[in-house]
């Protein structure tokens, strides 16, 4: 039987995870994600799919991220039917992810027609709805850590934690191919050792080839996010304005929440109001409280212990717009978290307008700000910031954290590396911009390791 692996999207960038298992006739899908960021990436998602959906037997998912998950409802736009198989975190995580993105899909194509490119082109058509993002759901199908699946005839997958983030995964794809069944790892996006909620990196399973995420490959993460937050808090409360966190609301909310409600139980921060205005984090917040399966000792004893641990004492989440726009009465020291991460949208947008010309706020940075957002203009210092048709003057203090981060660094790649229990053929290092995909394979080679660089479209046989 022939089998092969193509390589369909994060190769030589970090988005669009797609990575095509080919074994004799069926064909499984390792990843569905989305590619993001500049516009010749994103044409990508408008153009056929290199095979035909319908023709795909399975998907398989490591993570919920829209880079990994966001092209499902394609898939089901062009007639895909099969199972989507992942854990059942990442279903939940992606019942809240993909409907979303369907909105903003819908958003974009509403505002590009509204700005008249349809007298050049047709009317702008949305990626897909959300409705077909709905319409996907229904073929996730959970599959629990450590569970060996045949998510098709001759291909069986076995997924490990990936501490990443809530319900992320490794992905162990076994492929019928002569004697003896050919093992592809693929490591998904890796997470951090020691980080809050999540459990650590599982050891990986033994591998013949290895399908590496790079998006560190080149960096360290310097500093601890707790103190640096710590630190923010202490300040912020000196000046006795509000401490402005923009956040994404499923990952980074929960941990600044479980490192607030830590901080706070320890005596090292005074207790503050804490308003988490985004939808999205309020819905997310139980499902990272209901997935046990995927949480870290420390969290299993503060539930034990009866804590609430994404709680800080004096919580409010903000459900109604009514209640989100209430928070902009509130004075003196707070804490506000909302979304987006970026502040390129969403309702922490209105919490800009209203703090921004106040010297007493912080305003504090605690995710990646791609270039050309509001929030890398306020981390490069504007003096200004358009927000509703207006600039608003920027008299609070910006604070950068730099400790948060949900990828592995080049260290704690290395770290899980250590644990497969010999090396394995090849490595295919992808998910990085050129110089941290360059670095790893590289680093790998020095080590004797044989690496390389896939392109996109690249096919390599297994077997
Ligand atoms: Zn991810």
């Amino acid at each position: 039987m022939h089998s092969s692996l193509r390589f369909l999207g994060a190769a030589g960038t970090v988005t669009g995870s797609r990575h095509l298992v080919t074994a004799g006739d069926a064909r499984v899908l390792l990843d569905a994600g989305l590619f993001q960021g500049p516009k010749e990436l994103r044409l990508r998602n408008r153009a056929p799919f290199p095979v035909p959906p319908a023709s795909l037997a399975a998907v398989v998912l490591t993570h919920a991220h829209i880079d990994h998950a966001g092209a499902l409802p394609l898939l089901w736009r062009q007639g895909f039917r099969g199972r989507v198989h992942c854990t059942p975190a990442t279903r939940d995580l992606a019942g809240l992810l993909l409907p979303d993105s369907g909105r903003l899909q819908e958003e974009e194509a509403r505002w590009a027609n509204k700005r008249g490119y349809s007298k050049h082109a047709p009317n702008a058509e949305p990626l897909y709805t959300e409705a077909e993002a709905v319409a996907v759901l229904r073929l996730l199908t959970p599959l629990s850590y450590g569970e060996r699946r045949e998510v098709a005839p001759g291909v069986a997958v076995t997924l490990h934690r990936a501490g990443h983030i809530l319900g992320s995964a490794t992905a162990l794809v076994e492929v019928a191919s002569g004697a003896l069944p050919r093992r592809v790892l693929f490591s998904g996006d890796l997470g951090r050792y020691g980080a809050p909620i999540l459990s650590d990196p599982e050891p990986a399973p033994e591998a013949d080839d290895l399908v590496l995420e790079c998006t560190y490959g080149d960096r360290r993460h310097a500093g601890s996010a707790r103190d640096e937050l710590k630190q923010a808090v202490l300040e912020s409360v000196a000046r006795g304005g509000a401490l402005l966190m923009p956040a994404f609301a499923i990952g980074r909310t929960q941990e600044v929440l479980f490192d607030l409600r830590d901080l706070e139980a320890r005596g090292e921060i005074p207790v503050l109001p804490v308003f988490v205005d985004s939808p999205m984090a309020v819905d997310a917040t139980p499902i990272y409280l209901a997935h046990r399966e995927d949480h870290d000792g420390e969290m299993a004893r503060l539930f034990a212990a009866g804590e609430e641990p994404l709680r800080p004492a004096n919580t409010t989440f903000a459900l109604s717009p009514e209640q989100s726009k209430r928070i902009n009465e509130v004075a003196g020291a707070c804490v506000i978290i909302s979304a987006s991460g970026m502040a390129t949208g969403g309702r922490v947008l209105h919490h800009l307008a209203r703090r921004l010309p106040d010297e007493r706020t912080t305003v504090l940075l605690v995710g990646y700000q791609a270039a050309g957002t509001r929030g890398w203009s306020l981390q490069h210092g504007a003096a200004t910031l358009r927000l509703y048709g207006e600039e608003v003057p920027v008299r609070a203090r910006v604070v950068t954290i730099a400790g948060f981060s949900a990828h592995a660094d080049s260290g704690e790649a290395a770290r899980w590396l250590a644990t497969l229990p010999r090396p394995p053929s090849r490595v295919f290092c992808v998910h990085g911009e050129p110089g941290a995909l360059a670095a790893t394979a590289a680093r790998l080679r020095a080590g004797g390791w044989e690496a390389t660089v896939p392109r996109h479209g690249d096919e390599v046989d297994l077997g």
